[in-house]
């Protein structure tokens, strides 16, 4: 599928921290890839839960190229326009009052982490400094946020770590009035695991947390990197539950393709992070933040979230008929577009085989841990997608249930 010498390439120039596929991706059309030989793939996984509106979606391409004939950077020594607009119109659709850009994930995080911290310092209250997270979390890979990811194979090689974080297990009630206290200065969640395996906590989890902080009076951070900006069918993830964080961060979907990240919080919160306190030269970059208003723009639109919503039920739904008939999967879950099909532990292939047999199909996928197949389309797709989708699963099981069929 691949001129081999492009792999041996790669090989030879990056550090060996990533093992692509043997794909060379050269163009998008809508929730289609092209690789360098012009073979179509299917987009079920948008680069990660990035690309929500497809690719080369023209409205979000027209605003990007547009703005790089105006102005490709500024610094937050002076203001542009976009990002002015972009925190206007986020600020329009939730809780915060007050938005913080940078360029990634880990760094949304690594600001909210500061901002917990920094906003108990200025309460003269600097006993108060530990963060709580919950077991199975990612939150990206730099050191607090890699901290706070309470999955120890992602901290291997990498210790000491920042001190004064805590993990409590994940959607366990009993255990947040003695993990959460007098000492905790923020608490960070997603609202749902992706990396840790599409995992939906129990209604009700969230809300414990939200007064078990109160309180206490520590903030809520939700990290919405991955399920936030419409990938669940609400702008925000934890609108399902209507709980309220005073932080929360953003990145993948914001900006489309392009890297965006935001930390959100309102304005009692935010006003922690005063002048001075942080900082990121490429903040608020104005062609990161048009791809952006483009996205919000786009989630405005009634019809846009209601697609999210009913081509998940499709997915899940048709993920589901293919577990009646090969008993391959131990659960579907997920909410909107992030969807995880955990399959069945006794079985004789992993996640990792099926999205192969699925890319050999055009299909391209990914995992959440060993054992769960991860999907998270550009969130434009329509009902014949995923019918082309499911169908693409289908074969792909039965070829692997074949394969590796137990011997009797
Ligand atoms: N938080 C969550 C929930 C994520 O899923 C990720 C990445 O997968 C991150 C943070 C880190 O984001 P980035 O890779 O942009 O630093």
């Amino acid at each position: 599928m691949i001129n081999s010498s492009w792999k041996d390439r790669a090989t030879e120039a990056f550090t060996p921290n990533y093992r692509p596929a043997p794909l060379l991706l050269e163009r998008g059309e809508g929730v289609h890839i092209f690789d360098a030989e012009g073979n179509q793939f299917l987009d079920m996984i948008s680069g990660i839960a990035v690309s929500a509106l497809g690719h080369n979606h023209p409205k979000l391409i027209s605003a990007i190229v547009e703005q790089t004939k105006k102005i490709l950077h500024t610094s937050n020594l002076y203001l542009n326009r976009p990002s002015i607009e972009l925190a206007e119109l986020m600020c329009a659709s939730g809780f915060f009052d007050g938005v913080y850009f940078c360029n990634s994930g880990a760094e949304a995080n690594e600001a909210a982490i500061k901002l917990a911290r920094k906003y108990a310092h200025d309460r003269g209250h600097n006993e108060r400094n530990e963060i709580v997270s919950f077991v199975g979390s990612f939150h990206g890979r730099t050191f607090a946020a890699l901290t706070a990811t309470a999955q120890p194979k992602y901290h291997i090689g990498f210790q000491p770590l920042p001190e004064g974080f805590r993990y409590l297990p994940f959607d366990d009630v009993s255990v947040l009035e003695e993990g959460i206290t007098e000492r905790t200065a923020g608490v960070i969640i997603e609202p749902m695991q992706g990396e840790g395996g599409v995992r939906v906590p129990t209604p009700g989890f969230l809300k414990s947390i939200r007064d078990r902080c109160n309180e206490v009076g520590a903030v809520l951070i939700f990290d919405e990197v991955q399920v936030g900006v419409g990938r669940t069918g609400h702008v925000f993830a934890h609108q399902f539950e209507n709980v309220e964080p005073d932080i929360m961060t953003l990145a993948k979907g914001i900006g489309a393709g392009l890297p965006l990240g935001a930390m959100v919080a309102t304005k009692e919160v935010g006003a922690s992070l005063s002048y001075g306190s942080h900082a990121t030269t490429y903040g608020g970059n104005p062609v990161a933040c048009v791809a952006g208003k483009v996205v919000f723009e786009a989630l405005s639109e009634p019809s846009f979230l209601a697609n999210v919503t009913a081509r998940g039920e499709q997915l899940m739904v048709g993920l589901r008929k293919i577990d009646e008939k090969y008993e391959c999967f131990q659960e579907v879950r997920g909410r909107g577009l992030l969807v995880g099909a955990e399959l069945k532990p006794e079985l004789h292939f992993d996640a990792k085989a099926l999205v192969g047999e699925c890319r050999n199909r055009g299909i391209l996928s990914h995992i959440a841990g060993l054992q769960v197949f991860r999907l998270a389309p550009p969130l434009i797709l329509d009902e014949s997608h995923v019918d082309t989708a499911l169908s693409v699963f289908e074969s792909s099981i039965d070829k692997l249930m074949n394969d590796f069929s137990p011997v009797a």
